[in-house]
C-alpha cells in the first residue's frame, strides 16, 4: 500500500514494496514481470533470483489501482483517499468505460463484482477510470496509458459537441456544491436552472445521460435534507430511468436507494421503505446483510 499515488515518492515505495515481497517469494517474479511494462520495453527473461527495480517501477505505472478512482456518492465523496496498490490477477482485465465488472477496495483487498449478466467466454473488463470523468479528461488519460477506448459512451461522447460545454456547466455547479454542502437551499437555488440548462443539453440525445443523472442524484439528496421527500423520490425516479446499464454502479445507485428509502420512512411508508433498502442491498455489492448494515449503519 501506497501513498499519494501520483507521487515520485510513492512510486518508489510501491516498486520498495514489491522488491521485499520479491526478496520473500522469487517465484513469484515471473507473474510480476510478465505484466505490461510500457511498448518501449522488450519482454526479455529477467534471471530467476534478479529483481529488476526499474521494470517494476514502470510496471508499477502501467497496472496499480488506486482506491480513489471512483467517485462515491456519500458523504465521503469529496474526500477522496490516497492509496495505491498492485495486484497481478486484476490487471489482466482491460478497461471499458461501461465496464462488466466493478471493483471495490476494502484496505489492500480487492473484490471484483459482475456489474452486468457475463456470458461464458466473453471478456470482463474494469473501468481503470471514473466513467463519471469528463470524456476529454478520460480521452487524455486513456492516451498516457498508451490506448483508446472505443465503448459506447466514448463513442457516443465523441460524437456529442455538446460534450465540453455540459461538462463546464456541471463543473460550475459541483464546485458550488463542494463549498455549500451544508446549505442544501441555497444548492438548490444554484442547482434547479444548471439542471434545465444540461438537460437542455441532452435534448438530441438519447443514451447515457450520465450529467443529468448526477444533477438528479445531487439535487434529490439535497431535497431530502431539507425535507421535500416527494420531490426527492421523484428525482431519484428519474435517475433510475436513465442510469439502468451498469453505469449505476458507478453512480453509487446503492447509496440513491438509500436516500429514497429515508425519504418514505419520513412520509411513513414503511412498505417501500424495506424494498428500497433491499434494492439498497442487491446493489451494494455486499456478501450478507451484516456487512451491509457494517458499510451503511450512518444512514439506516
Ligand atoms: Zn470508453
Amino acid at each position: 500500500m501506497i501513498r499519494k499515488k501520483a507521487d515520485t515518492a510513492a512510486s518508489m515505495l510501491q516498486v520498495i514494496h514489491a522488491m521485499e515481497q520479491l526478496q520473500k517469494n522469487p517465484k513469484r517474479a515471473k507473474e510480476l514481470y510478465d505484466l505490461y511494462s510500457g511498448d518501449s520495453v522488450k519482454d526479455e527473461e529477467i534471471p530467476f533470483g534478479i529483481i529488476d527495480a526499474a521494470r517494476m517501477y514502470r510496471i508499477g505505472a502501467f497496472n496499480r489501482f488506486a482506491s480513489d478512482d471512483h467517485m462515491t456518492l456519500n458523504e465521503d465523496q469529496l474526500e477522496k483517499t490516497d492509496d495505491a496498490h498492485l495486484f497481478i490477477l486484476p490487471s489482466y482485465f482491460n478497461h471499458s468505460c461501461i465496464a462488466n465488472a466493478y471493483r471495490t477496495c476494502y484496505g489492500d483487498v480487492m473484490v471484483v463484482h459482475a456489474a452486468a449478466d457475463i456470458k461464458k467466454g466473453e471478456e470482463i473488463y474494469l473501468s481503470y477510470i471514473c466513467p463519471l470523468t469528463e470524456y476529454s479528461k478520460r480521452k487524455e488519460t486513456l492516451n498516457s496509458w498508451k490506448f483508446e477506448c472505443h465503448c459506447q459512451l466514448c463513442e457516443t461522447d465523441s460524437k456529442d459537441k455538446l460534450c465540453f460545454k455540459r461538462d463546464r456547466i456541471f463543473a460550475e455547479f459541483f464546485k458550488y456544491l463542494k463549498a455549500n454542502k451544508s446549505s442544501p437551499k441555497k444548492v438548490i437555488a444554484k442547482g434547479e436552472p444548471i439542471l434545465k440548462k444540461i438537460r437542455e443539453t441532452y435534448s438530441d440525445r438519447n443514451e447515457y445521460k450520465i450529467r443529468l443523472a448526477e444533477m438528479l442524484i445531487f439535487l434529490s439528496q439535497m431535497y431530502a435534507d431539507i425535507d421535500n421527500p416527494l420531490k426527492s423520490i421523484q428525482y431519484f425516479e428519474e435517475v433510475l430511468t436513465l442510469v439502468d446499464n451498469p453505469l449505476k454502479y458507478s453512480v453509487n445507485i446503492a447509496f440513491g436507494y438509500i436516500t429514497i428509502a429515508q425519504c418514505y420512512s419520513r412520509i411513513g411508508n414503511n412498505q417501500k421503505y424495506n424494498e428500497m433498502i433491499q434494492k439498497a442491498y442487491e446493489f451494494s455489492f455486499c456478501n450478507n446483510k451484516d456487512h451491509f448494515k457494517m458499510r451503511f449503519s450512518r444512514f439506516l
